[in-house]
């Protein structure tokens, strides 16, 4: 009884609901219905900007047959697609943007390319265009010296005819008999296949073994991606003149065939990759896998190539296709570089935009030979008194640093570039296996000191690949060997080689080469031979330009006899030997003067600098034995104290502080006056006053002394006595 109670009281109240707001109801559902409605049509109309015209408005080949005038309408038609593209979307484009987006860009233009073959406007006349290129190819098909061996071995070849849309029975039959000849000539049979594939988008390709003739649309839009992404913006060009440039490059291209090998992936991993295919690959050559990213060949094996990847290889996938660029790995040279930091292939990483270089070198390259080069002949101060006074470096010359971990290796190398201000000299740093912050922290410092204007630093961190710091040196190297054959002079820091080594170690085993000495593969020390082989004085017919290296390497507890010391004191023309126990006592920098030689740099030492310096090591040498046998407080007669008096005055000159590279004469007239015992007297404490004071009395009340210190010229014995009697004076404030 209650339930109908119920019922009747919520049909009463349905009723009244429906009378007072059964309108508003009505409407809100219509207008929802309306709006759905609404939305579905505008989704139809969605097309790309340029295709809001229908796509044969204004196009209407008459259809003479006329090849040369179907060929201008068909760009004329693309073009004009562009063109409107360009309008709509890029015309706030300011040129800055442009620069960071041009791959967008492009890839948005070939989307209208490639709608425009899917919309089938150019279907008609395409088989009469793959005749023509199938003709063109033909007549262009060799047997690679990969596919005669690849013949001799198993009587066959593999040849492969694909195109965008099926081809005639007419043409494939063509191809079959053409090619069928070709092998047959070498005593092979053919295994012919045919295929279509769409995403060719147009076009025609065809395979013989590993070589590729290819006349497809997405060849043509792949080679245009490579100039437009080679073509430097400048301030100067303009949304239009870009857009302008990209028509150009599609007009030029027509049918042209472009011929390279291709290979397979077989396996990726720890950044190496092997492949088969690419029968006549060469060694250092550079090969570019479909996503993009690149490798270069340092292995070539009867069944297999290996390959190091500079890029992401994650992004490789097995069995992914491999294409031969054909040029030798090389790296963007040029003054453009100068100030900036690059990565190992010479890409910038220091977010100052593209580096808009003219020339490449290949980062590999022949030395100069004997009569290409003359005697090292000219000094390169590094402004370091301890290293210009006794083991002074040449330009041209390959002086090696070398010393424990925290000795003032890199400290030496960074003093050297401060140096080289306004002393048209060009620096390379390049940093191998080094933490980021440890190269930023460099870079900071070079900027502060206004040293960055002349120096590059290529930086191949702990954080890269092995294969990227295995470049790294030879790229740089071939960054120098720009500046020097335009008859400058370069100075060139690689540090440090050690952990070169290393990485080549790792790329070595990964690439299963048996392994030598310390793990370390057997060619290791051609390796650095060659890099630095490449440093030289060159001879005057070919401009007078220079390289000068120095290479750091990184000794376990002084231990200069193993492996990699060894080898590289052994290539270079002399040693640095930094120690840790002259660095802790306070003798910075820490050079070991019994074991630091140069071996040529003394000939291009100033006449002064040897005068003044001729008898330092000597001198300095007595001393330490003396030290270190009196050290248990023996007792000592008068002239052993004198010679351990002077010694340390001696050795206390020769201390220098961070970044404070001396002028030569500077350093001549301090090391003239200390050896000769004229402050054998001054306090210890107060010899860097002293030196301060010797030089700015000489600057500013003996400039005719300055001069002729300046000059480099051998002092007589009337000038050695009037720069005693000055600097005596000055002593005698002390
Ligand atoms: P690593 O093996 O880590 O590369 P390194 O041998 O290159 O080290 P540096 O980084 O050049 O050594 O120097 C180590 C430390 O010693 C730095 O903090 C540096 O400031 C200091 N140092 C180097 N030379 C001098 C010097 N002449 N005077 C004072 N401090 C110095
Ligand atoms: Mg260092």
């Amino acid at each position: 009884m209650e339930i109908i109670y119920y019922i009747i009281n919520f049909l009463i109240l349905a009723l009244i609901i429906v009378l007072l707001f059964g309108k508003k109801i009505i409407s809100i559902f219509r207008d929802r219905r309306i709006k759905i409605e609404k939305d579905l049509d505008s989704a139809e109309n969605i097309v790309l900007p340029v295709f809001k015209e229908s796509p044969n408005d204004d196009f209407t080949v008459e259809d003479n047959n006329d090849e040369a005038e179907y060929e201008k309408q068909l760009l004329d038609r693309k073009i004009k697609k562009l063109k409107n593209y360009a309008e709509l979307e890029c015309r706030d484009l300011h040129i800055s943007k442009l620069k960071k987006e041009r791959k967008e860009i492009l890839s948005m233009f070939f989307e209208c390319v490639k709608n425009e073959y899917e919309l089938g406007s150019f279907k008609d006349k395409e088989a009469v265009r793959n005749e023509r290129i199938i003709d063109d190819i033909l007549s262009k098909t060799v047997l690679t010296s990969g596919d005669l061996s690849y013949i001799k071995r198993h009587k066959a070849l593999y040849v492969t005819l694909v195109s965008a849309y099926p081809l005639s029975e007419s043409i494939i039959n063509k191809v079959d008999k053409a090619t069928n000849e070709l092998v047959k000539s070498q005593g092979g049979e053919t295994s012919f296949r045919v295929d279509v594939d769409k995403e060719l988008i147009g076009g025609v390709f065809l395979r013989i073994g590993d070589t590729v003739y290819d006349g497809t649309v997405k060849e043509q839009l792949y080679l245009i991606a490579r100039r437009v992404e080679n073509r430097q913006i400048t301030e100067e060009d303009t949304v239009e003149s870009y857009i302008e440039y990209i028509e150009n490059q599609i007009k030029k291209t027509g049918d042209n065939i472009s011929l390279y090998q291709r290979g397979r992936v077989i396996s990726v991993s720890d950044g190496i990759c092997w492949m088969d295919g690419v029968a006549d690959i060469m060694y250092g050559e550079i090969v570019e896998f479909e996503c993009g990213e690149r490798g270069m060949v340092l292995d070539i094996q009867k069944e297999r190539i290996g390959c190091v990847i500079f890029g992401r290889y994650e992004l490789i996938e097995s069995y992914s296709k491999v294409r031969r660029m054909g040029q030798i790995a090389s790296v963007p040279v040029g003054e453009a570089l100068l100030g900036r930091v690059v990565n190992a292939i010479g890409n910038p990483i220091d977010e100052r935009g593209r580096i808009e270089h003219t020339q490449k070198r290949p980062i590999e390259f022949a030395s100069p030979s004997i009569l290409d080069r003359k005697a090292v002949c000219r000094p390169l101060h590094t402004g370091i008194k301890a290293i210009d006074a006794m083991v002074p470096i040449g330009k041209g010359q390959r002086e090696l640093i070398i010393g424990d971990r925290q000795t003032g290796k890199t400290a030496i190398a960074v003093d050297t570039i401060v140096n080289q201000k306004g002393k048209n000299v060009i620096c390379i740093y390049v940093g191998i296996g080094q933490k980021e912050s440890t190269l930023s922290g460099l870079k900071e410092k070079l900027e502060a000191e206004g040293a960055m204007d002349y120096t590059v630093i290529v930086a191949a961190t702990a954080s890269d690949s092995a294969s990227m710091q295995y470049i790294a040196p030879f790229s740089a190297t071939a960054m120098a060997e720009y500046f020097m054959y335009e008859g400058k002079d370069v100075l060139i820091i690689y540090d440090d080689l050690s952990k070169h080594a290393v990485a080549y170690r790792e790329l070595s085993l990964l690439l299963q080469r048996p392994s030598g000495r310390e793990a370390y593969p057997g060619d290791i020390f051609y390796l650095h031979s060659r890099l630095l082989e490449r440093s030289a004085q060159l001879s005057d017919e070919l401009g007078g330009g220079s390289i000068t290296a120095l290479p750091i390497v990184e000794t376990q507890a002084g231990d200069i006899s193993s492996y990699i010391p060894t080898n590289v004191i052994s290539i270079t023309d002399g040693q640095i030997f930094l120690e840790s126990e002259l660095f802790h006592s306070g003798q910075r920098p820490a050079v070991n003067v019994g074991l630091s030689v140069s071996r040529v740099g003394g000939a291009a030492q100033t006449k002064i600098m040897k005068q003044v310096s001729s008898d330092l090591r000597t001198k300095l040498a007595q001393y330490r034995e003396l030290a270190e046998f009196t050290q248990f407080g023996a007792d000592v007669d008068d002239e052993t104290k004198k010679t351990l008096n002077s010694g340390e005055h001696l050795t206390e000159a020769l201390k220098q502080n961070l970044l404070r590279p001396l002028d030569d004469w500077k350093q001549a007239l301090l090391i003239f006056v200390v050896s000769n015992g004229l402050a054998d007297n001054i306090d210890i404490l107060n010899m860097n006053g002293f030196e301060k004071e010797l030089y700015n009395d000489f600057e500013n009340n003996h400039i005719e002394l300055v001069n002729i210190l300046k000059s480099g010229n051998k002092m007589d014995g009337d000038t050695a006595k009037r720069i005693s009697d000055t600097a005596l004076d000055t002593v005698k404030r002390f």
